[in-house]
């Protein structure tokens, strides 16, 4: 199943139950089967695709309601809250704590929108009253820096990089230390990103990251990769402690059902891109998301 269509279903799955002529047993068990079957296929795991059925099963017992009441409008609100829920890791994630220099380290593959995300994130905090700076190791692509440079000047944020420099755990590894001295509390590291996972990638990652040791690692992902956004996910937080999710190009047509495949990761989701510009940039909320995704 193409995932965009992962929203579509389960919009038209609670549809159909909203259009029975009557509610009964039946016809909540179909919806959630429809829905189920719609998770399944787009490889959300099993686990939690079972708890969401019958934690909206508990929480709309037919039978004990009392006459009256909009059935329907009470099964819809629970699957969403149940499909919120999947998205909620029960875990708290770290962010930046003032009064000490943070360093956050962003991962992901080429073209997921990480040099743009790394900006974001930074121009996102400055407007809170951080002192955020930007290191760009990324060495794989050309033009990286140039972008980094470029986007860091709109939004007067100092950088750090190099064009001559090959090596990316060493310009790391100076960028941070530069800025720790001039008393930045946030430096955002850029690394490299492949067009694939592959093995180079991720020893490249985990030199940077044992050599930089940062206090948080940002893993971007784009919306519009489906299916391998399950894999995708897993195969960073293998190579290195993936902390945090940002999804981006949310503005696009695949609404970000990804989100939920990561969901399964129980790695949180903490910012969405939504547009190319820096200020495109928005905190993660389920519930809203969840909206979007349904249509
Ligand atoms: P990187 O290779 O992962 O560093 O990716 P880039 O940051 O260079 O982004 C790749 C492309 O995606 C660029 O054209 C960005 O402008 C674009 N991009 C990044 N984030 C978003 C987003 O949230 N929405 C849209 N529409 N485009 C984005």
């Amino acid at each position: 199943m193409v995932l965009a269509q992962l929203g579509e279903s389960i919009s038209q799955a609670i549809h159909e139950m909203s259009n029975a002529t009557i509610v009964d047993e039946k016809v909540l068990n179909d919806c959630l089967n429809e829905i189920a079957r719609a998770l399944l296929q787009a490889d959300v795991q099993f686990k939690l695709v079972r708890d969401m059925v019958s934690n909206v099963k508990k929480k709309v017992n037919l039978n004990n309601l009392a006459a009256g009441l909009n059935k329907r409008k009470i099964i819809e609100k629970a699957i969403v809250n149940e499909l919120c829920e999947m998205l909620d890791t029960g875990k708290p994630f770290f962010t930046p704590q003032k009064g000490k220099t943070n360093v956050v380290m962003f991962v992901g593959l080429q073209g997921s929108g990480k040099t743009t995300t790394c900006t974001k994130y930074a121009y996102y905090h400055q407007k809170k009253g951080w002192r955020p700076a930007l290191v760009c190791a990324d060495t794989f692509r050309a033009g990286a820096f140039d972008q980094l440079k470029q986007n860091a000047t709109k939004a007067k944020i100092p950088y750090y990089g190099s064009h001559l420099e090959s090596d990316p755990v060493k310009i790391a590894v100076e960028g941070v230390e530069r800025f720790k001295k001039e008393n930045h509390d946030l430096i955002i590291v850029d690394t490299s990103g492949r067009h694939k996972q592959e093995a180079a990638l991720f020893e490249e990652m985990r030199q940077v990251f044992e050599a930089t040791k940062p206090d948080l690692v940002i893993f971007v992902m784009d919306s519009s990769i489906g299916q391998a956004a399950f894999d995708q996910a897993q195969a960073f937080k293998q190579s290195v402690s993936v902390g945090a999710v940002v999804v981006t190009k949310m503005d696009g047509h695949a609404k970000g059902g990804g989100a939920l495949i990561v969901a399964a990761t129980k790695s949180p989701v903490i910012f969405i891109g939504t547009g190319e510009h820096m200020d495109q940039f928005e905190v993660f909320d389920a519930k809203q998301f969840i909206l979007r995704l349904l249509g």
